[in-house]
């Protein structure tokens, strides 16, 4: 999988991904570093549910 695009991301933010397409993006953030630390970017903006979710953190 390439990274994912602007649309892809902002579906993720949302939480409006189907989960196939949700574990393909976690497949891709393993082993891409780029993607990995623009998720570490997206992460410092997303809700504070979401930073704090162990259930995500976790993954
Ligand atoms: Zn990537």
């Amino acid at each position: 999988m390439s990274c994912p695009d602007d649309n892809l991301l902002a579906k993720m933010q949302e939480g409006t991904l189907e989960d196939e397409q949700l574990r393909e993006l976690h497949d891709h953030f393993d082993e891409c570093r780029r993607c990995a630390e623009l998720l570490m970017v997206l992460g410092r903006q997303l809700s504070p549910v979401y930073r704090t979710s162990p259930a995500v953190l976790s993954c």
